[in-house]
């Protein structure tokens, strides 16, 4: 497996639980975690509620705040890896280089920062969210001030006193900016789009609840399930019938109105496109910070970087000391893609050079035997928890590599047919979504334009495609008698 982040996580504790042991967790950090243990910028916190953003064979009675912050999540993720006894089969600093199949013996081998390793089965759990897109703005590598990106914040650096800079206005940056606002000299926040914001309902659990959590599991169960359907219902309006948005953006309206009573900035802050379109953020005191002495909000664009300054496109210098990079991941053309090669020698990143992300139930790929991927394409959810969604993949790989086992079988490869037949569905499903009619363009869609980020439809219906692995969309190899 690749990557010890949530997906790999649950996937090393599901192997454990069916007693298989020969399999190793190759992490090229030195924890648990992912993209939680890597986003440590000041506010990081979970926009879905805590009791739902765990794992279903792991409640937490113990979470503090109904939507937590990263540290409680971090360790939360820690304390499952302990218990479930899955920290001796990860090798930690050990970065895959390259993931090759050979056919003649039906194996990956893996190169990697800390030698060779083989393997019968490649679970690719490298996630979406860790490799940091870096924007490519002229004169950025002259600035002399500290610049880093929101997933590698360098905590060795004193921002008090500092002019700081955050570019970026997607989930990380509007956690970052009221978190820092009023603690640096001053803050320029650069926004290219503006973003769609809810209310954050977050609030520290009592006593009297965190007994009842801790005291009566059914009762969390309850109350589990109860946020699970309430955020699926929006899965309507986002992936089926987007009009059904527009009261949703009614209240994101009111909100603005009512926390940004200048209504040149409101202005500013208002999004040209359907709510939905790009991830609806939630956030309680984003607006409020603009309304400081001490914060600008930056429309103009930046047209460059110097050494202690950014030049906006309307030709105003901006003096900088420090400059937060919030400008998300790169998800739809990940690094590790091009690591990974199939029967035909090609990358993966090639494949989807030529045909987009396809994937089979956000899984299997055609022409990559015995490999699985958690967290692939289309399996992004805007209204609900990815730990779901995980969890069904889980489920999938489970069953596919018992199949193996019971059959005697050598290899499984998705067969082009099924792959075509499931993207064909997905596409038609989501033409009618909000991110692909809202009126925006987003890091959902690849660079053929194609949305293969999302999944257009219920979890609960992913959960049912996955439930099983269905041989039949499969090539199947088996091993020769002995
Ligand atoms: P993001 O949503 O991709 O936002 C990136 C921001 O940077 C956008 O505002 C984007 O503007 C801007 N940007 C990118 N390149 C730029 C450039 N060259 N010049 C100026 N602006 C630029 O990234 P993120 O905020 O890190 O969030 C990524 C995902 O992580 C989220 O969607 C969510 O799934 C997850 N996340 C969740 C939480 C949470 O649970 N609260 C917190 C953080 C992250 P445009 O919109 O114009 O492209």
């Amino acid at each position: 497996m690749i990557g010890s982040g949530l997906a790999g996580l649950a996937a090393a504790v599901r192997f454990r639980k069916e007693g298989w042991d020969d399999f190793l967790v190759l992490e090229r950090g030195h924890h648990v975690g992912g993209t939680w243990r890597d986003n440590t910028y000041p506010g990081a916190a979970c926009d879905v509620p805590s009791h739902l953003y765990s794992y279903s064979f792991a409640l937490n009675p113990n979470w503090t705040r109904s939507f937590s912050v990263q540290s409680e999540i971090q360790d939360y993720i820690i304390d499952v890896a302990r218990r479930y006894k899955v920290y001796g089969k990860h090798v930690f600093g050990c970065e895959v280089l390259s993931a090759r199949w050979i056919d003649g013996s039906a194996r990956w081998e893996l190169e990697t920062s800390r030698g060779r390793f083989t393997a019968d089965v490649l679970v690719g759990a490298f996630g979406a969210l860790c490799e940091p897109s870096l924007p490519d703005i002229r004169g950025i590598d002259s600035f002399e001030g500290h610049v880093f990106h929101s997933s590698r914040w360098d905590g060795g650096v004193d921002l008090t006193d500092k002019r700081v800079a955050v570019i970026g206005t997607g989930a990380s940056g509007i956690q970052i900016v009221p978190a820092i606002a009023g603690k640096v000299a001053e803050l320029d926040v650069y926004q290219r789009t503006a973003a769609w914001i809810l209310p954050r309902l977050d609030r520290r659990y009592s006593t009297p609840e965190r007994l009842a959590h801790q005291y009566f599991p059914h009762y969390q169960r309850l109350l589990r399930g109860a946020i699970y359907w309430a955020h699926e219902a929006q899965a309507i309006g986002l992936a089926k019938y987007p009009r059904l948005m527009k009261p949703v953006e009614l209240l994101a309206r009111m909100k603005l109105r009512r926390e940004v009573p200048d209504p040149a900035l409101r202005r500013r802050l208002t999004p040209d496109y359907g709510i939905g379109c790009k991830r609806i953020l939630i956030s309680n005191n984003y607006y409020p910070a603009f309304l400081r002495d001490d914060v600008s909000l930056i429309t103009s664009g930046i047209s460059e970087i110097r050494e202690n300054s950014i030049v906006t496109a309307d030709g105003e210098v901006r003096e900088t000391d420090a400059i937060v990079l919030a400008t998300g991941f790169h998800v739809t053309d990940s690094p590790t893609y091009r690591r990974i090669h199939g029967k035909d020698g090609r990358s993966l990143g090639e494949v989807f050079d030529d045909v987009g992300r396809q994937c089979y139930k956000g899984t299997a790929i055609a022409n990559f035997p015995n490999m699985f991927l958690l967290v692939g394409p289309n399996t992004g959810l805007g209204h609900n928890s990815m730990i779901y969604m995980i969890e069904s993949q889980v489920n999938y790989v489970v069953d596919a590599i018992a199949t193996m086992e019971r059959g005697r079988i050598r290899s499984v490869e998705v067969r082009e047919q099924a792959q075509e037949g499931f993207r064909k569905v997905l596409q038609r499903k989501l033409s009618r979504s909000v991110w692909n009619t809202g009126g925006c363009s987003s890091w959902y869609l690849d660079k053929h334009g194609a949305n293969t980020t999302m999944w257009p439809d219920f979890s609960f219906e992913f959960r049912r495609i996955t439930r099983r692995f269905d041989e039949d969309a499969y090539h199947i190899s088996t091993e020769e008698p002995s």
